[in-house]
């Protein structure tokens, strides 16, 4: 049916295991009694809290704005009462303040959203603005403020072509993929909005070849559409990742430790463009997103719409019917890039794609030793960046960091494709990423067990 199928050099295949949730409707979830909003849900400056304890708030209200540049807005998901700003840590590890807000039960949509307000002409500025005022930032997990990419370049350099990325390679996760099916008009006109605001002539809805589905779709709505395409991708892992993304669908190649806007290039996901498009349509601010729930310790796995700030906890219950049997294992995001958690006390933010449950029985709770390094040379092979991970993992474990340097860490994207494939059950992405955490904490290494003397 697909005669084009675009791909990249490197990378695995890995079972996509999404058929528990892919075919079921988005369900919105009843809002949560209380909602925690992390000041640093997003990469770059925590926003600065623009409200107190004791303050009254209405839904969609700014609750905390962005504190320089690259930042972003936070609004309130629920309205109710502030009752406190406390520390809580987020699944990387790292501590936020977060605003708390009891819920009223009300919905009281605070007074400036007006859905259908009149923008004017419609222009790129307007768009970069109501990005940045509605809290924007990469649905997909990266959670980087979207205003950001979309500024005037400042090396002058254009932008031709803008990516929605539907590729959704984390197996499990199948929010996107229904994004595409019951937004996609929505995805469409956020495409449109991204071409506005970058002055790019070309846009490519990508989405990989396991989601017939959506490319039919999304195929279909575009017919009429002369700048815009849908470029089918073979499903492979990391498929999804930015620079892979580009090199499949325009054989453009992204400079090392360079953006993709060197290339010419801006990508968003397809759940980003559908907030852009209700920001601009409907004046809405991003305070609810749908994310999967699912595995074999979830009684009713599916894709729901939550409030930003509700408790997984909250998530599982009131949305997906509870856990079943012992827990083993619990998953923010993907089994391959996702964090492992101990409890259900994180909130959902505005990166959250999936939360995953799995029983002790599962083979995904299962902790395999780590074993002596074969040499076999699997690890190199699927390095989809063409590193040589049991070089970096062995300079992370003897605490040679300029050795790890060296050897190009900075440029791991820490995809997990190495680990996956190791026979050694190696964790290298692990000491990967804890090596780049020493790097950058100069010292410290975090809280990682690992650099405790
Ligand atoms: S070294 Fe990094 S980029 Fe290469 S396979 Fe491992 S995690 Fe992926
Ligand atoms: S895949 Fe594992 S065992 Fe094979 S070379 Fe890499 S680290 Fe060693």
């Amino acid at each position: 049916m697909f005669s084009r199928k675009a791909t990249f050099k490197g990378g695995t295949h890995i079972p996509a295991e999404k058929n528990l949730t892919n075919s079921l409707p988005i369900i919105r979830m009843e809002a949560p009694e209380f909602v925690y909003l992390p000041l640093a849900m997003h990469i770059g400056a925590p926003a600065r809290p623009v409200v107190a304890a004791g303050e009254k708030v209405k839904l969609g209200q700014l609750v905390a704005a962005a504190q320089g540049f690259v930042s972003s807005n936070i609004h309130a998901s629920v309205s109710g009462m502030v009752t406190r700003i406390e520390k809580r840590y987020l699944p990387n590890g790292s501590l936020s303040d977060c605003i708390v807000i009891k819920n009223d039960g009300l919905d009281t949509m605070a007074e400036e959203i007006t859905p259908g307000k009149n923008h004017g002409e419609i222009k790129a500025e307007t768009i970069r603005q109501l990005l940045l005022d509605k809290g924007i930032v990469g649905m997909g997990g990266a959670s980087f403020p979207t205003h950001v990419k979309y500024a005037p370049q400042k090396d002058g350099s254009t932008i031709d072509t803008v990516i929605i990325n539907g590729i959704e390679c984390e197996p499990f996760i199948t929010a996107d993929h229904r994004i595409l099916l019951e937004e996609a008009e929505n995805v469409i006109s956020g495409l449109k909005y991204f071409l506005l605001a970058s002055s790019a002539k070309k846009g490519i809805i990508a989405i990989e070849d396991n989601k017939p589905d959506a490319i039919e779709h999304l195929t279909r709505l575009t017919r009429d559409e002369p700048n815009i395409s849908v470029v089918v991708c073979k499903e492979k892992y990391p498929q999804g990742s930015e620079k892979h993304l580009i090199y499949a669908v325009t054989g453009r190649t992204v400079p090392d430790k360079g953006l993709p806007s060197a290339v010419g290039v801006i990508v968003d996901n397809a759940t980003t463009a559908m907030q852009t498009a209700l920001a601009v349509e409907k004046d809405l601010p991003c305070y609810e997103r749908v994310l999967t729930v699912s595995g074999d310790a979830v009684n009713k796995p599916g894709n729901y719409l939550v409030r930003i700030g509700s408790l997984y906890g909250d998530v599982v219950e009131k949305a997906a019917g509870g856990i079943t049997g012992d827990i083993g294992k619990i998953l923010c995001g993907g089994p391959m890039m996702g964090f492992a958690v101990g409890s259900l006390q994180y909130s959902v933010i505005k990166g959250t794609t999936g939360l995953l449950l799995f029983s002790q029985n599962s083979p995904l709770a299962h902790f395999l030793a780590e074993e002596t390094c074969v040499r076999c040379g699997r690890c190199l092979e699927v390095c989809p960046m063409f590193l040589e991970p049991t070089v970096i993992a062995k300079a992370v474990k003897r605490r040679k960091w300029m050795d790890a340097a060296a050897s190009d860490i900075a440029s791991c994207i820490e995809c997990g494709c190495c680990s996956y494939n190791c026979p050694s059950h190696i964790p290298l992405v692990q000491y990967i990423r804890m090596g780049k955490q020493f790097i950058m904490t100069g010292g410290s290494g975090g809280c990682n067990p690992l650099f405790k003397n």
